[in-house]
Order: C-alpha cells, then sequence, then structure tokens
C-alpha cells in the first residue's frame, strides 16, 4: 500500500465524549478487544484537538465538514442567530443551518454512495432527496445484491437514518435550551414512594387490580390513544410478582418480581390519524406488598422507524435487538430515581439497536463511506463523571463501582464497533477483501463538571446587566430569563461568549455604536479582575474580543463580542474548556479520540504530529480518492500514516511493520 492507493470503502465511527486515556487504558487491558485490535493494526493519534467550543454539535459539524466552527457557522449548542434575543437561541441540529458541505456529501458529489446514521445535525437531507425509485432497490434485493459501485459521473446515493438529536427517536431542531422531542413517548415511573417525577400509586390488599395510565410527555407527534396497565400482586415461586396487562386485554404482558426487566413490548397506538407501533420495556424496580412498596420505571416509548431516507430503509426491524431509547434513563438517574446498573442496561438497549441499524444498512445498501454516530459514553459523563473523581467521591468503592459502569460502557460501544466492521466486511456493492479506512473518533473529551462561574453577577457588579424585580438565575448558559434590557449593556451568551447589547443590532439593543468599544472592555475587564471566593483564582483561562478569536476558527454572526474560556476547576464536564485543557488525575481533559485503522497503515503505530477533528474528513476523502468537502479547513494525514517504502522508523515514530500480506 502507498499513499497514491486508495481505500475502496471508509467507515467514520463516531463515540460521543469518548476520552483518548481512558478509552486507550481500556483497550490495552484487553477490555474492550474490537479497540485493542484497532490500536494493534492502526494510527492513534496522540494529541487530537477538537475545536472550541468543545461541545457536540460543534464538533461533530466539524468532524463532518473539515471545517472550523466560524466556516461551519456551528458555534455553540446552541449558536446565535441574527435577531435572537442574547442568550435564547434554539440548538444547533439542523443541518439547513450548517454552511459547508458535509463529508457524505462531498462523497456523493463524487459519485459515491453514502450512509449516515445517527450523525448530530445531519438532519434534514440537504440532498435532492434519493426516493425509493428503481435506482434505489430494496435492502437484499436482487438489484442490491448485483449492484456495483457508482461511476463518478453520476451522484452517488444518500442514505441518511436519524440526526435530528442525539439518539434515534429523538428530535432537537427547532427547539430553545436544552429541550427535546420523542417519537412516542418520554420516560415515565409510577412508585409507592414520593419520588421527583414519579406519579403515585397506593398498593391494593391482596389479589386486587391496580391501574396505572401510561403518558405521552413531551412527545414529536401527538399520541391519541389512552393506555393504561391493570397491575395485580400475584404469587411466583418463592415472592410476589406483579402481573401486568392492558385494560380490557386478556393475555397479560409481563409477569415480574422486583429487579426484573420485560421483554421487548409493543402497543399500536394512534399517532396522526394511523397507527403506529410503539416499542417499550417495563422494569419492576421494587416490589414489597408486605411493606406496601412499588416502583415501576417504563422506558421511553419508541418507534422503530421513524426520520430515514429513503422512506423504509431499514426494512423489517422486528430481529433488531435492544430499543432506540431516545432518553436513556439520563433523566431518571439525574434525580436519583434508577440505579446505575439500570441506566447502563438501557445505553445497552440503545447501542444494540443502533447496531443492528447500522448492520443492516451496511449488509443490504451500496456504500463506499459509512458515518454513524454513537451517543453512550457522553451521557455516562454527564451523570456520573464526578463519581469516578478522588475530589468528588473519596470513597475507592464506590468510584470502582462507577468505573466498571464506565467500562460497561465503553465495552457496549466495542461491541457495536465489532458488529459494524464484521457488517462492513460483508457489503452487497464490493468485494469483501477491498480494502476499508476505519476511522474512530470521538467529538471532545470529558472531565467532572466544576463549580459554575456566576458570569451575569460578574457582569451586574460591574454595572453592566441589570435584572428585573425576580431577579432570574444566574445560568452559566446565558439563560436570559429576568433580565431587564433596557437596563442591560451586555449579558452572557451561550457557552462562551459575552454580547454587548448595542442598538440596531439587537432586539432589545440600548448600547448606541459609540459606546461599543468602551461597554466591551468594562466588561473584559469585569471579568479577568474576577476572583472565585473559594480559590482566589481568575476561573477564565482565556478573555478575548471577539476578532482575535478568528485564530482558533471563531469567526461570524453567531460569535459573542467577547469569546472566553473557563479553567478546569470551574467548567462543565466539556464545553467551556479549551482543546489543549487536560487534568492528567484519570487522564481526563478536552482531547478527541482519534485512530485510524485499515490495510496500509502503519500498524501500532501513533501520530506525534498535532491533528484536529478537522483534518478526520480530509483524510477519510483523501482515502476513498475524492476532494475533500468544498470548505474544509484541516488537511489529510493519510501521507503520514500509510506504510511507505524508505520511510525510516524515526520519521514514523513508530518500528517498520511485518509484513501484513
Ligand atoms: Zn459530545
Amino acid at each position: 500500500m502507498t499513499a497514491q492507493s486508495r481505500f475502496e470503502k471508509a467507515l467514520l465511527i463516531g463515540l460521543d465524549s469518548a476520552v483518548p486515556g481512558r478509552w486507550r487504558r481500556y483497550a490495552e487491558a484487553g477490555l474492550l478487544p474490537v479497540g485493542q485490535r484497532l490500536l494493534a493494526e492502526g494510527a492513534f493519534a496522540a494529541e487530537c484537538l477538537p475545536t472550541f467550543p468543545t461541545l457536540t454539535t460543534t464538533n461533530w459539524a466539524t468532524i463532518a465538514t473539515g471545517a472550523r466552527p466560524g466556516t461551519h457557522g456551528i458555534t455553540d449548542f446552541n449558536p446565535h442567530r441574527p435577531g435572537d434575543v442574547i442568550g435564547a437561541s434554539l440548538q444547533g441540529f439542523d443541518a439547513r443551518d450548517v454552511t459547508a458541505e458535509f463529508v457524505w456529501e462531498a462523497a456523493v458529489r463524487a459519485g459515491l454512495d453514502s450512509i449516515v446514521v445517527n450523525w448530530p445535525g445531519s438532519w434534514p437531507p440537504r440532498q435532492a432527496p434519493v426516493s425509493a425509485s428503481p435506482d434505489a432497490p430494496a435492502p437484499g434485493s436482487a438489484a442490491a445484491e448485483g449492484e456495483g459501485p457508482a461511476g463518478a459521473a453520476a451522484p452517488g446515493r444518500l442514505t441518511l437514518v436519524g440526526g435530528a438529536g442525539i439518539e434515534l427517536n429523538e428530535w432537537r431542531i427547532g427547539l430553545p435550551g436544552m429541550e427535546r422531542r420523542v417519537a412516542l413517548a418520554a420516560e415515565q415511573r409510577f412508585s409507592t414512594r414520593a419520588e421527583p417525577g414519579a406519579m403515585g400509586v397506593t398498593l391494593p390488599l391482596a389479589g386486587e387490580t391496580f391501574d396505572l395510565r401510561l403518558t405521552f410527555r413531551d412527545s414529536y407527534d401527538e399520541v391519541r390513544s389512552d393506555v393504561t396497565l391493570a397491575c395485580r400482586v400475584v404469587a411466583r415461586g418463592d415472592g410476589p410478582a406483579v402481573r401486568f396487562s392492558l385494560l380490557g386485554a386478556a393475555a397479560p404482558l409481563a409477569e415480574l418480581a422486583g429487579g426484573e426487566w420485560s421483554e421487548r413490548l409493543e402497543l399500536p397506538l394512534s399517532v396522526n390519524g394511523g397507527t403506529v407501533h410503539g416499542l417499550f420495556r417495563l422494569k419492576l424496580q421494587d416490589l414489597d406488598p408486605a411493606a406496601g412498596l412499588f416502583r415501576l420505571y417504563v422506558t421511553d416509548i419508541c418507534r422503530r422507524t421513524w426520520l430515514e431516507q429513503p422512506a423504509g430503509v431499514l426494512g423489517d426491524t422486528a430481529r433488531f435487538s435492544g430499543l432506540p431509547t431516545p432518553g436513556v434513563g439520563w433523566d431518571s438517574l439525574g434525580l436519583g430515581c434508577i440505579d446505575i446498573d439500570t441506566f447502563v442496561e438501557l445505553t445497552g438497549m440503545a447501542t444494540a439497536w443502533l447496531a443492528d441499524v447500522c448492520a443492516t444498512l451496511l449488509r443490504a445498501r451500496p456504500w463506499r463511506l459509512f458515518c454513524v454516530h454513537f451517543h453512550a459514553v457522553d451521557s455516562f459523563y454527564h451523570l456520573c463523571s464526578a463519581k469516578l473523581d478522588e475530589r468528588t467521591t473519596p470513597d475507592p468503592a464506590e468510584r470502582r463501582r462507577y468505573e466498571a459502569a464506565e467500562c460497561a460502557v465503553y465495552r457496549q460501544m466495542d461491541e457495536a464497533v465489532g458488529r459494524l466492521l464484521a457488517a462492513a466486511d460483508t457489503p452487497a456493492d464490493t468485494p469483501a477483501d477491498t480494502p476499508a479506512l476505519v476511522a474512530l473518533v470521538s467529538d471532545h473529551g470529558a472531565k467532572p463538571a466544576g463549580a459554575r462561574v456566576p458570569l451575569r453577577d460578574i457582569l451586574a457588579g460591574a454595572g453592566l446587566l441589570a435584572t428585573g424585580d425576580d431577579g432570574g438565575s444566574d445560568l452559566a448558559g446565558g439563560d436570559p430569563v429576568g433580565i431587564a434590557w433596557e437596563r442591560t449593556l451586555a449579558a452572557p451568551q451561550g457557552s462562551c461568549y459575552v454580547r454587548v447589547n448595542l442598538a440596531g443590532r439587537e432586539p432589545q439593543g440600548v448600547v448606541p455604536a459609540i459606546g461599543f468599544e468602551d461597554v466591551r472592555m468594562r466588561a473584559m475587564r469585569a471579568m479577568l479582575d474576577y476572583r472565585d471566593p473559594a480559590t482566589g483564582l481568575c476561573p477564565f483561562s482565556l478573555v478575548v474580543p471577539k476578532e482575535e478569536a478568528a485564530v482558533f476558527g471563531l469567526h461570524g454572526d453567531g460569535v459573542g463580542d467577547i469569546v472566553y474560556a473557563v479553567r478546569e476547576q470551574f467548567a462543565d464536564e466539556h464545553g467551556q474548556m479549551l482543546p489543549e485543557d487536560t487534568r492528567a488525575v484519570g487522564d481526563w481533559g478536552m482531547r478527541s479520540l482519534c485512530l485510524f485503522s485499515g490495510a496500509g497503515i502503519r500498524p501500532g503505530s501513533v501520530i506525534e504530529d498535532p491533528v484536529t477533528l478537522m483534518d478526520v474528513a480530509p483524510t477519510v476523502c483523501d482515502a476513498l480518492g475524492v476532494w475533500a468537502p468544498l470548505q474544509a479547513d484541516g488537511r489529510s494525514v493519510l501521507e503520514s500514516i500509510v506504510d511507505r517504502p524508505g520511510l525510516t522508523e524515526s520519521v514514523c515514530g513508530a518500528t517498520p511493520p511485518a509484513d501484513r500480506g
């Protein structure tokens, strides 16, 4: 293999928030067998930097476009758009907001069929719709089996599944804050205890039934069905169980003892004048009739198929494993109402289903480029990273328990990647022995959340921000609630910006153009002069005017007038810390996982040169022999990772590989 040779295919596999040091430690210990193999066969980037802000939407857009945030436009989780009230913007999950070409669009433009699954911000399709027409044969059909790769003259076909949020069955497009909708219903809980968010239940006398009415909260479409579970405590073996039926139906749905999950259940539901089959599971968390204790967890109610182009592309999903749960128990774990084991069981279900989606498409559809994103590691870190850190969790036994859960989530990812690679070896459209490039990446690292910076108070203390009588709350996320705009000169915007309330630009602007620089300087001085009372430290690691932020890729309408970053002691799990920021304890830091593997890649090598997430799409395109996405700012690193005769050990930083046949 030489640099001139191209790969037939490429798989771009994203693991949201996978921390390279932690992933690598588990892989090298043999706990992630697929990761261990990829490390042994591939080139691992020692220092892969995400872009700033170190956020999900921003960096999946960067990976997909090869572009800086200023170029692709997703400059925040909720990117500011002209005319938005400062700090009140919609989330950055809409593909139509991305002002750069995606890598799959570049591939399709060059004639390569591409598949994209659950990539945040990839929905809706921006290409001309590809319908299930004669040139897009049904999965598994003879036509699909017999097809060769598309020629360069005609565009390739794009298959797109999900991408409107961070999980299948989730929708965040056009929604403010962190709001989301789910395909059919969010998770729900029933309890005889007083628990936040749970519906109250009283256990009746033995043998009597009690009814639990399901709700369809946070549903994208209105569900018009009325569904009630009729429940009865029964004796089973040594102990009690609960028999669940649909009210009015003879056959029971499930019979569960305490701690047991039901099988996957299916409900016909009335949605948009038609019937949609909702999938869900029950977990009887606790049952003790003598103590009057009953706690039931009902998963999200999910659609089998939802956002797909072409429609029906997944075919029959009945054999899929797991459950496409969008919430993975996030809310309930955050409230302390499910345990960590239940959460890991839920991430396992979501990951298994997503792996089946991928394996089905890889086998049934022609493809040269395949892109997918898995989210479970990020969900785990947001909820549990403090449990892994000795500063916040001094008890070593508790830390070990959560480390086992962390490893279990990475193992779910590893198994899914293994399933993808197995399915990719038997594609419908290319011979089985053609080489594929595998790129395994994360969008950012993680670390336990720190104390929040009281940015609103800092600006108020400098006389730049005024609140109304109710005061509002000081949210680092820039929530504008309670701000008296007529007396406010500057306000927090999103994750890492301050915006001057400029007349003629902001909807409620009061600062005349002549006063702009003065207000901005006062705000920057207030931020730099501030000291955290507990530590005496200035929480900001960077405070610069917008114009100076262009050097690290932030420019355009979405960027605030001041750009700041926060030291790790004061930052969220990720987002507000600079990409280079690391902390030795526990391998935490913002750096991204980045590994390339495939025939011809120098096995077991480490890329010591700086790599950024902007380089991933150009590298994938280089491997496939197509032009990089039109606005890509990064560069291909392929030349430096392929075996090349004459290249010495000292140049490549790894021992020359044995002949790999
Ligand atoms: Zn992320």
